[in-house]
């Protein structure tokens, strides 16, 4: 989470001095047990203010509490501890069959149960989603696979699969996507030992029955440069400590991985995690129909990229000559040839030789790369590898988990995607990431903050205005037309021009300068850029943006993966016609940017979710060390400012908890109206012209009155005539 800056986040924290007043009033909470179940719902707090809600959430905290509602979202605080009587298959079921699963404790099943019944209940719309959202380590992940358990535990579908019995039911297929997931995208960082490197939204697709008959997954953004680099103290990607540790005898043998090598690329190996089973995954897999063959054939690659990593390069006495090797590096250069099924002297020559192509007569030139070009090219065909490897697990556990169209009618999503990252160095992926998260956010902005008040403005009610922050404007400096930081950085990527991130930075400022989100570190000597995110500020470092942007992997490198005789290469890296014409592939490929598909892929998902009912979880991290049943206030005050979260607590508590649609109101009332007089019967009659009625929105009847409020006269009516007179 970005550290708070100057500006109105700072203010307020002046504003509530979290000293020492607060621990007693934080003990007063809880000396009074009853208080402290009557806020379950932080709009039942008087006032709504941060410091009265982190009192509450702090209080509650103590006594194991962990869930609090917070209007239309709950808010989710991470104990850092296990606590299983909380995740039970009898507590699933408790609030399955409840009458009405909200007036239980607050938990994140509660909130499933809703969704379900929302989708039994064919609300409008139909399909539904839950956000999860919160910075790294906050336990978004630990929270959806609770979610998918749940929903594989009470929409179980009651047919076995295809009358096969040797085929996994859909529900354990589907759970098992996470053990295999997890291993290739998570790994062990400075914040969360098991933090999720890609973002993820899942589907459960569900029949007309309401029963699970599928998924699909669709992945964002991988972190691919952690297979060929990791920060001090991180690791890679988990697979890699699961097979080094996990692998039989006969397995090393075969994929050349003796007991107590040591590999560049698997720092921190002697830490032993919880996620380091490799027999789990195996077993996972397996389910997902990964036959033992291919499994093998995928982590003999992965070991080769483990050697590739141990390749080192110097540099040669005469610059014309191709860099020099070690005797030790000659046997990793082998080793990963063999493991990969390429040559030994074309693997070679691919990192460290650059062919040009110049001149009418396209005349080929071979030029020696320089040392540091020969390691670029090692690490990026290891990136090149793994994120194609995961990409095809991803659509292979999809065929197995995904139903036709035709069998299913309705789903629930569930996202999962990183939070707003800030770190002392940020470059591109930050940048993606905290894209995501403005998109979410003004997603939440205009679903709730906004809809929901405008929607009073609408109805006649009578209504203060409660500010929230709109972030409009920084997502227009991110992603807006014409011009934006990624209409420049592609720009600079189609014009393949040298990169000089002076020229770079400058061009951004002009072009930019009116956008109020925009400044610079102007005491830092790197070129750089600072947008003002909704969460705070970020500063995000030039160098290499642009490279990075482009994402293109030098034709000699694509050239001997085509041609490896590995099964498994061969299909990640097929030969096509477009492949053979070099030139022009390449050309087109460097429009094709990380930015520009990583915002499509994005719309799309927005596209999808603003066709759901969305259902808000909001993860906090209540502090920064991991640490078991710790609350330290400011960290969990930034993170509640940062979500809008008292924002949104004000306008549910201020505002109307009950929306029923107009269509169901009049149905499930119809019986009602008969036993109101005739004038009543007027209103209704009246209502039937109402426009909001004939558009079937949210709205009500009434006697030219705006929807809601008359509704709400209708229902005093009745309640004073049927309450007997005394
Ligand atoms: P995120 O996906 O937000 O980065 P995770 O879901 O991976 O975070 O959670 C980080 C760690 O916190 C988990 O590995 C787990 O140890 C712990 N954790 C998260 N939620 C809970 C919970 N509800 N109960 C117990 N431990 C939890
Ligand atoms: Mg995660």
């Amino acid at each position: 989470m970005p550290k708070q800056e100057n500006g109105q986040r700072e203010d307020s924290l002046i504003q509530n001095d979290l000293s020492e007043p607060f621990e007693e009033e934080v003990r007063a909470f809880l000396g009074d047990e009853e208080k402290l179940h009557l806020f379950d719902d932080l709009t039942k707090v008087n006032p709504v203010t941060t410091r009265t809600v982190l009192k509450c959430l702090q209080a509650r905290y103590r006594v194991n509490l962990f869930y609090t509602n917070a209007g239309c979202s709950l808010v989710a605080l991470n104990p850092f501890q296990p606590f299983s009587c909380l995740y039970s298959p009898e507590l699933m079921r408790e609030y399955h069959v409840a009458l009405c699963p909200q007036d239980l404790k607050p938990h994140i099943f509660a909130v499933a149960e809703q969704t379900y019944r929302n989708v039994q209940k064919q609300m409008d719309p139909v399909n539904q989603s839950i956000i999860v959202s919160g910075e790294s380590g906050a336990g978004k992940t630990w929270t959806s696979r609770c979610l998918m358990k749940f929903y594989a535990s009470v929409a179980a579908s009651v047919i076995s699969p295809k009358g096969n019995e040797t085929v996994e039911r859909i529900e354990k297929r589907v759970l098992d996507s996470n053990p295999v997931m997890e291993a290739f995208g998570n790994a062990c960082t400075l914040r969360n030992n098991n933090s999720s490197r890609f973002g993820k939204y899942i589907q459960l697709q569900l029949d007309r029955f309401h029963h699970l008959t599928g998924a699909s997954i669709q992945t964002f953004l991988l972190e691919k440069t952690r297979v060929a680099y990791q920060a001090p103290n991180e690791r890679n990607f988990h697979i890699f400590y699961q097979i080094t540790k996990g692998a039989t005898a006969e397995e090393r043998l075969e994929w050349n991985l003796p007991e107590g090598a040591e590999y560049r690329w698997l720092p921190n190996s002697e830490r032993n995690l919880d996620e380091d089973c490799f027999e789990v995954t195996r077993g996972a897999m397996f389910h997902l129909g990964i036959g033992p063959a291919t499994q093998s054939n995928i982590f003999k690659v992965l070991s080769g990229l483990l050697h590739l990593g141990n390749v080192q390069f110097s540099n040669p006495v005469d610059e014309s000559q191709p860099c020099e090797l070690e005797d030790k590096t000659k046997e990793f250069v082998k080793t990963t040839g063999d493991l990969l099924q390429i040559p030994t002297e074309e693997l070679l020559e691919s990192l460290r030789i650059r062919t040009i192509t110049a001149g009418k007569q396209q005349h080929v030139f071979k030029k020696p790369c320089s040392r540091a070009e020969c390691e670029t090219r090692r690490d990026c065909l290891a990136k090149v590898i793994y994120a194609r490897l995961f990409e095809w697990l991803v659509l292979v556990i999809n065929e197995n988990i995904y139903t036709d169209p035709s069998v299913w009618t309705s789903f629930i999503g569930l996202l999962d995607v990183y939070g707003f990252e800030a770190f002392p160095e940020n470059n591109l992926e930050q940048l993606c990431i905290n894209y995501a998260n403005e998109k979410l956010q003004q997603h939440f902005v205009a679903h709730y903050l906004k809809a929901q008040q405008e929607e009073y403005a609408a109805e006649g009610l009578q209504w203060s205005f409660i500010n929230y922050q709109d972030n409009q404007n920084c997502l227009d400096l991110i992603e807006g037309n014409p011009l934006s930081i990624f209409s420049l950085l592609n720009e600079e990527c189609r014009l393949n021009r040298a990169s000089n991130t002076d020229l770079f930075q400058t061009r951004i400022e002009k072009a930019l300068s009116s956008n109020q989100c925009l400044s610079r570190d102007k005491f830092s000597k790197k070129p750089n850029f600072i947008i003002s995110h909704y969460a705070g500020k970020v500063c995000y470092q030039l160098a290499a943006m642009v490279e990075k942007n482009k994402d293109a992997v030098p034709p000699e490198l694509l050239h001997v993966l085509q041609n490896s005789k590995d099964p498994l290469l061969q299909k990640l890296f097929p030969v096509t016609v477009k492949n053979q014409n070099s030139t022009k592939t390449q050309n087109r490929a460097a429009v094709v940017t990380v930015v520009s598909k990583f915002k499509s892929s994005l719309e799309h998902l927005m596209e999808i979710l603003s066709r759901t009912t969305p259902h808000y979880i909001r993860c906090i991290k209540p502090n920064a060390d991991c640490k078991a049943m710790t609350f330290r206030r400011e960290e969990v005050l930034s993170q509640l400012q940062a979500c809008g979260i008292v924002e949104a607590i004000t306008i549910s508590a201020a505002g109307f908890p009950v929306r029923i649609p107009f269509q169901s109101f009049t149905e499930r009332y119809e019986l009602l109206r008969k036993s109101w007089g005739s004038s009543k019967k007027r209103v209704w009659g009246k209502s039937s012209s109402h426009p909001a009625e004939k558009k079937g929105e949210t709205a009500a009847m009434g006697d030219g009155k705006a929807p809601r409020a008359a509704v709400l006269e209708i229902l005093q009516d009745a309640a004073r005539e049927q309450t007997p007179a005394r």
